[in-house]
């Protein structure tokens, strides 16, 4: 089971734009640390399970399953503000600009998803690459990227 927090496990084409999206932030001032980037289909069926098994109380934190998560083809990283050492998952404010950030180095910003937003998540993804053909392309050559 692989669930990496490196930005050298994202996809090539993906490192750079994360790599700005932390940049962008700390010229703002903001800084933000990088808690999941790759996590193969095992580690998303892990995820997939919180909250769903029988006694397993915990708030479900994902709708998707293994292979349905950009995560799974190295192209999402999920991010949280850090103020003096400590995360910060409440302020709105904040959270604004880090989406405003990713957006402006060319991150898809999961706070805008409609319906499961997902507000710590960003990726950079083959423009009209549909999910459903994504598993293929990356088990074939390693890359959802032509
Ligand atoms: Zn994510």
């Amino acid at each position: 089971m692989l669930n990496s927090r490196l930005i050298m496990d994202l996809d090539p084409k993906a490192q750079p734009i994360c790599a700005a999206h932390i940049a962008e932030c700390a010229k703002e001032g903001i800084e933000i640390i990088i808690t999941s980037t790759w996590r193969d289909i095992e580690a998303q069926d892990a995820l997939y399970a919180i909250g769903r098994t029988p006694g397993d109380l915990r708030r479900r934190v994902t709708n998707a399953r293994g292979g349905q998560s950009w995560h799974n083809y190295r192209v999402a990283w999920d991010v949280v503000p850090v103020i003096g050492g400590k995360c910060v998952w409440e302020d709105p404010i904040l959270w604004e600009k880090i989406i405003a950030a990713g957006e402006s180095v060319g991150a898809e910003a999961g706070a805008k998803w409609k319906t499961f937003p997902d507000r710590p998540h960003f990726q950079h993804r083959p423009a009209n690459l549909e999910m459903a053909d994504a598993f293929a392309l990356f088990t074939a050559r390693g890359t959802i990227f032509t």
